[in-house]
């Protein structure tokens, strides 16, 4: 595969050398060294400061969706109601998934291009009194940062049981206050804001959920039950991708020794700069208020008379790569992925020389 010197692409995204050394190691089996119980139980509080939740975190094997079905097939079954707020692709995608468990589930939709409202949502919330409510933190395929904040007063104001946030793509790159905002299940991954490798998925799981599992009795590969006290009992359902784990603690240490705040006001900055010289060369955010753009990812809209097909090839021929959209915004937008150490000024500023160099 080639390499390309300006990565900007919103995950998976760049893995510094020290993690993927980190991860190069003979570990032996951890399901039963006594060492990995251990390195797990520190990984887990790195974790649970990086989402600021005291809640237990489950470390699962598999990309990010292995966390976001599992968290729904373990807290839901037939005839629970689920109001899913969807501002994209990922945010229609969860309500599309809790269908296949439940008939009754409710979408609050917005276009792609807005974050939710908090007083329709609260409205709706009033309404249809769900057992859980989905959200979709950072919106990735366009770039939209949801008020989760908010929308977590209105699930607790209403006394909803579960909320549910795919915190996938703003864990560690954007503000998220995982215990404060009230978040149940806290869905994490550590292929973006973290720059580990893809392949795992991170859920934490608050005491009312916990309840929730054991209800819920479900079990499978994606199952949550086992993660409650995994610790405790040393069994894990499966055998634990120790080495990706052992990557994912020097992830976690890049970023707490950086200290959080200043990591977070970085992703700011630099969404901010990127935001300005776009606008500088008279493109076309995607996101129809700013405030709404997300400090970890921004969705541009591919100029009229150009497609994005020609663009990416350009790019790409000066040592570039940003992202393309999926769903219904491919083709039509793009995106400069500035998450975990993409949040960098010099390296998006290359990225955006190019771009600016290219004849649309
Ligand atoms: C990347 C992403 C996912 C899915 O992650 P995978 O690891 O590719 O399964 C889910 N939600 C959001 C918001 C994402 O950005």
């Amino acid at each position: 595969m080639k390499r390309y010197p300006v990565p900007l692409v919103p995950g998976p995204t760049t893995v510094p050398e020290d993690v993927l050394a980190a991860g190069h190691y003979d570990f032996g089996s951890g399901d039963i060294e006594a060492e990995f119980f251990e390195h797990y139980g520190r990984v887990e509080e790195k974790l649970r400061a990086l989402i600021r939740t005291r809640n237990r975190v489950a470390i699962m094997s598999g990309e990010a969706m292995v966390v976001l079905w599992g968290a729904l097939k373990s807290t839901l079954s037939p005839g629970d109601r689920v109001l899913s707020v969807a501002t994209g692709v990922f945010g229609y995608g969860i309500a599309e998934m809790a269908r296949t468990i439940t008939s009754e589930v409710t979408v609050v939709g917005f276009d792609y291009d807005e974050a939710a409202d908090p007083e329709k949502v609260s409205a709706a919330i009033e309404a249809f009194r769900p057992k859980m409510v989905t959200m979709v933190h950072v919106e990735t395929p366009s770039g939209v940062v949801n008020p989760v904040a908010r929308v977590g007063e209105a699930v607790r104001a209403c006394g909803v049981p579960l909320f549910y946030v795919d915190a996938v793509a703003g864990a560690g790159g954007a503000e998220l206050v995982t215990d404060d905002w009230g978040i149940d299940l806290c869905l994490v991954g550590s292929q973006k804001c973290l720059s580990a490798p893809p392949g795992l998925g991170m859920v934490a799981v608050s005491e009312r959920a916990w309840e929730e599992v054991e209800r819920t009795g479900y079990q499978g590969y994606d199952a949550l039950l086992p993660f409650r006290d995994a610790l405790e009992r040393r069994w894990f359902p499966y055998t634990p991708a120790w080495h990706a784990i052992a990557g994912l603690e020097a992830a976690c240490d890049r970023i707490l020794s950086l200290g959080l705040d200043a990591v977070i006001q970085a992703h700011t900055d630099v969404a901010a700069h990127t935001r300005k010289r776009l606008r500088e060369m008279g493109l076309s955010l995607f996101p129809r208020r700013e405030a709404e753009s997300a400090a970890t990812v921004t969705a541009v809209r591919v100029p009229d008379g150009s497609s994005w097909e020609n663009l990416d090839r350009r790019l790409r021929a000066e040592g570039v790569v940003m992202g393309g959209s999926i769903g219904p915004l491919a083709g039509k937008i793009f995106r400069i992925g500035h998450m975990g150490v993409q949040a960098d000024r010099a390296l998006v500023d290359a990225g955006l020389d190019a771009l600016a160099r290219i004849p649309a």
